[in-house]
């Protein structure tokens, strides 16, 4: 068992109690490192030193182009240590190591990029309409920043945060998930590696309802930038009201996969299975619905359940595993109970529906790829999400009503529409509720386009260039040019 520390203001340390939790290997199902259990008076110490660090002259006297020359050398250790990280990341969350090292690799273009947006934060000069005046405005940073993460792209979404708040001069507190938390930590080292100053980025490790809350409503706390389940951004975003904090909320959803009779069958049966089984599910856009166009419904569905069947479920560190287990143990019976859920609402289990026992799955916390036919858009199934191997088919007759489904749940966080139609591609592009949409491709993401959801899956964009606008505030100076302070007494 390996044992942690926290970053506190430059130093690894313990918590003030002394005590620890266990994180466990999915895939084994038993503990393997031990975390530091925070409390109350280490989110004081770190937000302490997050604003110690905002005033100091080591940071806030720093140039922003040598902000950003810092940013870029993160990103220059990161990509050399991507693979032990995506290790880490494997064995602590069960995600497939494919995808946890193709993000670790493309995860140092968010420094590059940011790192190069510092030095380009630039005011304005205002025309105002009075004589004798000079008014421009500046970009500032808002102070400390309080990142919590969950903890199914650990690094990855934290780096949404962290890249954009620290390129704009703020410092940082990030919580991440007490499933997640070994990478963080190992993460946590090339920030010092970097040169970048004590205390510019803490990391406090521990439970949401022990810390998670202290550190949202902590009065020297200037922003929230969270990713989590809706229920907890709401509590988030309740708690952060009371202090007037300013919050970007990315939270879940409930995406539709749009397959219309005019689609690349097979193309859309890749995209859909990627959408819902490459991550297990377990990611926010997740394609957990497929609305399929009723000529070619049966057709669509033989093929899906055919492609679905192939996918090779197991050890999630093996390269060639397509399917790991589910990251938590709270997770895997939430996600047996919604496929009971479904199936005692009517809907058909055509594929998978119980958990996996195959030989390769060990002990470890799997679930069958499922596939739920003839769902109905009111069912459970259908609106609420799962974050698990599991998918709804609902078939539509129109456009119209396809528009009606996809947008009939309380998210809108993306969607992807299969089509040859460029008519189609761009009609529906504009009618869905979501902030990302996907036409012919499903889950593409990248530092350059902004990320966020519609409605009940967020607030506030992260990746692209106006992410950065969220960690600034802008000021307004005027300045007297005139050399004539008016009387107070007279009217102008
Ligand atoms: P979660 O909401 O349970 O936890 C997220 C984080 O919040 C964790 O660090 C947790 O410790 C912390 N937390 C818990 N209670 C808290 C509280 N009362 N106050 C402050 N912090 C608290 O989510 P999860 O189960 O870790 O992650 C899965 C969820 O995240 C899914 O709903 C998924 O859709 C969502 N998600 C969204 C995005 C996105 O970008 N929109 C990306 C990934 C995951």
């Amino acid at each position: 068992m390996k044992t942690y520390r926290m970053l506190i203001g430059g130093a690894w340390v313990e918590t003030e109690s002394g005590q620890t939790f266990e994180t466990e290997n999915p895939f084994l199902g038993k503990p393997w490192a031990a975390i530091p259990r925070a409390g109350a008076a280490d989110v004081d110490r770190a937000v302490a030193a997050a604003r110690a660090a905002f005033a100091a002259p080591s940071w806030r006297g720093l140039s922003a182009s040598a902000r950003g020359a810092l940013l870029r050398r993160f990103a220059d250790l990161l990509a050399e240590d991507a693979e032990r990280l995506a290790q880490i990341e494997t064995r602590d969350n069960g995600k497939l190591i494919a995808e946890m090292r193709a993000q670790l690799r493309y995860m140092p273009q968010w420094y590059h990029y940011f790192g190069g947006l510092a030095d380009k934060i630039e005011g304005r000069v205002i025309p105002i309409d009075k004589p004798g005046v000079f008014n421009f405005t500046r970009e500032e940073p808002l102070g400390v920043v309080a990142a919590i993460t969950p903890w199914n792209s650990p690094l990855m979404l934290a780096t949404w945060k962290l890249a954009p708040a620290l390129a704009a001069g703020n410092t940082v507190v990030w919580k991440p998930s007490e499933y997640s938390s070994a990478s963080a930590l190992e993460f946590g080292e090339l920030f010092e590696k970097a040169g970048f100053p004590p205390g510019v980025v803490n990391i406090v490790t521990g439970f949401g309802n022990e810390i998670g809350e202290r550190l949202v409503s902590h009065p020297h706390v200037a922003k929230v930038a969270f990713t989590g389940g809706d229920r907890t951004g709401q509590g988030v975003y309740e708690l952060a009201a009371r202090s007037i904090k300013p919050v970007t909320l990315e939270l879940g959803g409930k995406s539709a996969n749009i397959v219309f009779d005019d689609a690349k069958l097979d193309d859309a049966v890749k995209g859909v299975v990627s959408g819902i089984f490459a991550a297990t599910g377990q990611t926010c856009i997740a394609g957990s619905r497929a609305l399929v166009h009723r000529p070619i419904y049966d057709e669509f569905v033989s093929k899906l359940v055919a492609f679905a069947q192939t996918a090779r479920i197991g050890d999630p560190s093996m390269d060639d595993t397509q399917v790991g287990p589910i990251t938590t143990r709270p997770q895997l019976s939430k996600v047996l109970d919604y496929i009971e859920i479904a199936k005692s609402e009517g809907a058909r289990c055509v594929l998978g529906g119980q958990r996996a026992t195959a030989a390769q799955c060990g002990d470890g916390w799997f679930v069958e790829p499922t596939i739920f036919v003839d769902v109905k858009p009111s069912m459970r199934i259908a609106q609420e999400e799962v974050f698990g191997p599991v998918l709804a088919i609902i078939p539509f007759e129109t456009e119209e009503e396809a528009v009606e489904i996809a947008n009939g749940t309380v998210y809108g966080l993306a969607a992807g529409v299969w089509t040859t139609s460029i008519e189609r591609a761009l009609g529906m592009s504009q009618r869905l509720e979501a902030g990302t949409v996907w036409v012919n491709t499903y889950r593409a993401t990248s530092y350059m386009s902004p990320f966020g959801g519609y409605k009940r899956s967020g607030i506030g964009r992260e990746s692209g260039l106006s992410a950065i606008r969220e960690y600034l505030q802008e000021k307004s100076v005027w300045i007297d040019i005139s050399g004539n302070v008016p009387n107070p007494f007279v009217q102008r």
